[in-house]
């Protein structure tokens, strides 16, 4: 956070109880960083999953959109940066918090690029919600992986099986070896697991396998959300620590199931042994995929 929105989130804070802020206050006093990373490359916080962007006096991508407003004010940071038109846009997945600000960039931006489950989820979502008009769909699709060059820039897009979903892709901007991992990390905050959308904790560990297995020391790692505390960036052992913690969770699970214990009886649980980093709201979300996992074996 940098020092602007920390103070205007203090002011807030301590001058208005949460219920009475009147909606102009809140858009009056909008609190977002716009922090660069290297090689042209930088990230966007608001609301939702982390932004990222590339800027150059001759390109702009952007990955993910959060919702739109916050797109908005991307839109126009970038604009004060570089004002030539947008180039790509591309989303790590599905979830709402990351895709439903890409309505703001339709016209804007000429291309959408996602992992060909990520538009199938984004569309049934919308279908299943009858909010079709307020979503713009992915224009392109891959399977495994895709890649396009951008000036001095190579951006590849992986995919390597289910995890957060089915749909989860890593963008990687080759020349400044940094990563958007979009949900694949929540950093040291208890992650949202969507059985809904193919979700698979145990693939899920060997996903951030494939991530250090691709990626090297050097890379810097963009996660989609994180702890109190904790950064929305990282490197190596932020992926490992994550990997510890699904299979911290997974082991938990198969003694308490083997205990004789039903799900309520294991959601007493305030944390998960092995992981105590993994705090805030949600353990539950933990638990119930868990045991989707293992018990009902979906
Ligand atoms: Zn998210
Ligand atoms: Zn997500």
């Amino acid at each position: 956070m940098n020092r602007r929105s920390f103070l205007y989130q203090s002011a807030l804070a301590s001058s208005l109880p949460m219920l009475s802020r009147p909606a102009w206050f809140s858009s009056l006093f909008a609190a977002y960083e716009m922090r660069a990373l290297r090689g042209n490359v930088g990230v966007f916080t608001e609301s939702g999953g982390t932004i990222a962007w590339y800027v150059t006096g001759k390109h702009i991508v952007v990955v993910d959109t959060q919702f739109p407003d916050p797109a908005a004010h991307v839109i126009s940071e970038i604009k004060k940066m570089q004002d030539h038109p947008f180039d790509l846009l591309i989303n790590t997945h599905h979830h709402g918090d990351h895709t439903s600000g890409n309505i703001t960039f339709k016209g804007l931006a000429p291309k959408l690029v996602a992992h060909e489950n990520s538009k199938a989820n984004q569309q049934r979502v919308a279908e299943d919600r009858g909010n079709m008009d307020q979503q713009w769909l992915p224009t392109e699709t891959f399977s495994t992986a895709w890649e396009t060059q951008m000036g001095d820039e190579f951006i590849q897009l992986h995919y390597f099986g289910p995890a957060h979903t089915d749909g989860d892709a890593m963008i990687h901007f080759t020349e400044a070896n940094v990563v958007h991992m979009g949900d694949l990390v929540f950093n040291r905050r208890f992650p949202y697991i969507d059985k809904s959308a193919g979700a698979s904790i145990s693939n899920w560990i060997q996903v951030l396998d494939n991530a250090l297995n691709t990626f090297d020391r050097n890379t810097l790692f963009v996660f989609g959300h994180s702890g109190e505390g904790y950064d929305i960036t990282g490197d190596a052992e932020d992926l490992q620590a994550m990997q510890n913690y699904l299979s911290s969770l997974l082991n938990f699970m198969e003694k308490e199931i083997a205990a004789g214990k039903s799900k309520e009886e294991i959601a007493n649980a305030t944390q998960i042994p092995g992981a105590p980093e993994w705090k805030g709201d949600g353990i539950g979300r933990s638990i119930d995929a868990a045991w989707i996992e293992l018990v009902e074996k979906k």
